[in-house]
């Protein structure tokens, strides 16, 4: 073995990359591993939402019962494929005591902390020369066609306001007069002012090659086969490149963690999502601001040149293949909110998010082995929090105290 680097990273998405960054910039040795090339997982054409607006987790009380009426809609916006998977059917069943109303509560704070410490992270990092990734800080619209779809979000926006997250309700004409290439007959909407977006590849890439630059290491197209252990330490990683070490390991392989994690005997309970993006060129009179169209779950985002409209939450295991009945439902909700052309599903993508069963993220030292940080399991926030994320990572790696107390974070919660 000869000079391991300080820290070896597995994983070369939104987290593992921000969590290289920050170490670089404490003068850590890193080296991140990743199967393809960086970003090519998730954190490639989702909709780079910045969202101190989603600090209320995915398992919240309503979540169970939407969920099931839309098992029976195969263009619904969420989806559980009925599976004999005993580790999906355990993820449901914490999924459902997770989304009682005292656990949903819990969970609010620290994601609004975690989300709103990343929004500024952003800000930081936007500015940094030679980083552009098309960063913009202009809040963010949730638009709704129905008057019930707005009531739920007057019930959802009070629940944010409890916890000090800010967001204005808007009546049909404010909604309409703060993003003009919505129709007519939007009911209303909610205005989150703190919200930010970008664009995640040139995020995510850009990063990389500036800490490239930097000195670390990036072992692109090399597969991470096994994890090797002795005693209670990670030994060594096999991968289809050879042997690597590192004084300590970071596991951020999102929602293919569980998989690259199978023989350290830890319970990761992390299920993939899949989600759906479609891009097209940016019209001149689409929109400006970026949006939920709130029915339909599907988000809007205007990138540069570029306009991208994803959504969907599939939960069908690591099974990459398009559903065109789901991509079909995500461009016809464009077309029905917004005065622009339905956007033609030549050039779809999809991804897994890492999805726990309560909503929150993993992310701390594994108690049972001494030299392993686990940061996974940001489900539907993850470009988001990468920022917050990653420079926990350092902390955690370097022994520095944490901005935050993680403990509701550690992965022995399952
Ligand atoms: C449609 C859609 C829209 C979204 N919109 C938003 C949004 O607006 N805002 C937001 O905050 N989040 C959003 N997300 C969620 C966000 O994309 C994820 O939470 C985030 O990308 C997770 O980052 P990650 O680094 O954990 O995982 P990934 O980006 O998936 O990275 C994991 C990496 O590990 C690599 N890997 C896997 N196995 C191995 C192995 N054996 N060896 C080596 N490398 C391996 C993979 O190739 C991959 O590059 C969206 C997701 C989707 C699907």
């Amino acid at each position: 073995m000869n000079n391991p680097p300080d820290i070896l990273i597995l994983g070369g998405g939104v987290i593992g990359v921000c969590a290289a960054h920050y170490l670089c910039e404490e003068g850590a040795s890193v080296t991140i591993i990743e199967k393809g090339e960086i970003a090519c997982g998730s954190s490639f054409a989702n909709a780079g939402l910045i969202v101190p607006s989603h600090s209320i987790p995915l398992a919240e009380p309503g979540a169970l019962a939407a969920g099931l009426k839309w098992m029976l809609d195969p263009a619904s916006p969420f989806y559980i494929q009925p599976r004999l998977a005993a580790d999906l059917w355990a993820w449901v069943a914490r999924f459902i005591v997770a989304a009682r109303e005292p656990q949903m509560r819990r969970a609010i704070p620290l994601l609004r902390d975690l989300h709103t410490a990343s929004a500024s992270l952003y800000q930081g990092l936007a500015a940094r020369r030679g980083l552009d990734f098309d960063y913009e800080q202009k809040g963010m619209l949730t638009a709704y066609a129905s008057m019930r779809g707005l009531r739920h979000a007057e019930v959802e926006a009070k629940l944010l306001a409890e916890f000090g997250v800010r967001a204005d309700l808007l009546d049909a004409a404010e909604t309409r007069r703060r993003e003009p290439a919505l129709r007519d007959h939007i009911a209303g909407g909610v205005f989150f002012p703190n919200d930010g977006h970008f664009n995640p590849a040139k995020f995510v890439q850009g990063l990389a090659n500036q800490i490239e630059e930097r000195g670390a290491r990036i072992q692109r197209n090399t597969e991470v086969l096994r994890i090797e252990t002795r005693g209670n330490r990670i030994q060594s990683v096999l991968t289809t490149s050879g042997t690597f070490y590192g004084k300590q390991i970071v596991l951020a392989a999102g929602a293919w963690t569980p998989r690259v994690a199978r023989d350290l005997g830890i319970n990761i309970p992390v299920q993939a999502a899949k989600g759906y993006s479609l891009t097209v060129p940016r019209p001149d009179d689409g929109p400006s601001l970026p949006l939920i169209l709130g029915e339909a779950r599907v988000a809007v985002t205007p990138m540069g040149g570029l306009l991208r409209f994803a959504g969907t939450l599939e939960m069908a295991g690591m099974d990459l293949s398009v559903n065109p009945r789901r991509v079909a439902a995500i461009a016809h909700a464009a077309a029905s909110y917004l005065k622009v052309d339905k956007p033609a599903a030549t050039e779809v993508w999809r991804g897994l998010r890492p999805c726990t069963p309560d909503g929150l993220p993993i992310l701390g030292r594994a108690r049972r082995y001494e030299n392993l940080i686990i940061a996974t399991g940001h489900a539907m926030g993850g470009m988001s929090l990468g920022p917050i994320s990653g420079k926990l990572v350092m902390q955690i790696a370097l022994g520095q105290p944490t901005e935050f107390d993680l403990s509701a974070l550690r992965v022995e919660r399952f």
